[in-house]
C-alpha cells in the first residue's frame, strides 16, 4: 500500500477513509493483521493494522523488509490520445521503471487537457502492483514547445521517430543518462515540430522495428528497449 506518510519504526500513521475501506472492505484485513507498505522514498515497511473503520483508521509501522529501490533517471515525454490509452502508458511507465512521466500538447495532440490526479493515481497503483518502492511524478499538461525551450541539454532525448522505422540501432554507444524518451502523438509530429527537433543536438532519434506502432505501444517498446540497454535491466 501507498502511504503519503514519514515511515520510520513505531510511527503511527492514520488511514483516510478510501484506505481503511480498501484494507478491511476489500483486502479483508483484521486489526492485528501487517499488511507491507511505502511512500516513495524509504523503501518498504511492514505495518499492523490497528483500527479500520468507514472514516478512516490507524497502522503502525514495524521493521523496514525492503530499501528504496528508485528508478534508472528516465522521463517519459508523451502527448495524451485516448483516455484508456493515456491510463495504459502512465500504468506501463510506471511498471517498467521510469522517475517522471510528462504530458505535452503539440500540433496533433487532441487533449487539450488531462486529469493529473487521475493519471498520477494511476502510477501509485501500478507501483503497488508491481511491488515497486517507487512512484513516478507525473507531470501537469506542457506545451512540447515550451518544454523543448527550457531543456537543459544535460539531459538526452531519445526521440522515437517513425520516419526511420526499420532496423532498430543499438542503443549500446549512448551515455547511460540522464535520458528522456519523446513518443509523439498518433498524427505524428508536425514538420515544424520534426525540424525543431532534428536542430536540437541533445535529441537522439531512433526507429523502433519496420512498422508504424500506436502511441501506446511505441510508448512500451521505447521503455523496453532503452531499460535494456542503458537502464536498470542489463
Ligand atoms: N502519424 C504517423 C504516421 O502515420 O506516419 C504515425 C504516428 S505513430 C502512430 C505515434 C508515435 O509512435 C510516433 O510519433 C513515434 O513517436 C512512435 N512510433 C511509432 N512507430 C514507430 C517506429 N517504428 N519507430 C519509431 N517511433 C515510432
Amino acid at each position: 500500500l501507498f502511504i503519503d506518510h514519514p515511515l520510520a519504526p513505531g510511527q503511527a500513521v492514520p488511514l483516510e477513509a478510501g484506505q481503511a475501506h480498501y484494507l478491511s472492505g476489500v483486502m479483508r484485513l483484521k486489526p492485528g493483521d501487517t499488511i507491507a507498505v511505502f511512500n516513495g522514498r524509504d523503501g518498504e515497511w511492514s505495518a499492523r493494522l490497528e483500527s479500520a473503520s468507514k472514516r478512516g483508521g490507524l497502522l503502525a509501522v514495524g521493521e523496514r523488509t525492503a530499501p528504496q529501490m528508485d528508478p534508472p533517471d528516465l522521463w517519459l515525454i508523451f502527448a495524451p490520445i485516448k483516455k484508456a490509452r493515456t491510463d495504459f502508458i502512465v500504468e506501463k511507465a510506471a511498471e517498467l521503471g521510469c522517475a517522471r512521466i510528462l504530458p505535452v500538447q503539440t500540433d496533433h495532440t487532441n487533449s487539450e487537457r488531462i486529469r493529473q490526479d487521475r493519471l498520477q493515481a494511476h502510477a501509485v497503483e501500478a507501483a503497488e502492483q508491481c511491488g515497486g518502492t517507487f512512484v513516478p511524478q507525473v507531470a501537469d499538461l506542457t506545451p512540447l514547445a515550451r518544454l523543448l525551450d527550457g531543456w537543459d541539454g544535460g539531459r538526452r532525448i531519445l526521440w522515437a521517430d517513425e520516419s526511420r522505422a526499420g532496423p532498430v540501432a543499438t542503443l549500446q554507444g549512448l551515455p547511460p543518462g540522464p535520458w528522456a524518451i519523446l513518443i509523439g502523438p498518433e498524427g505524428g509530429f508536425s514538420a515544424a515540430e520534426r525540424a525543431a527537433l532534428g536542430r536540437m543536438a541533445f535529441v537522439t532519434p531512433v526507429s523502433l522495428g519496420p512498422r508504424i506502432l500506436r502511441a501506446d505501444t511505441a510508448a512500451v517498446a521505447a521503455l523496453t528497449l532503452w531499460q535494456a540497454t542503458l537502464g536498470d535491466w542489463r
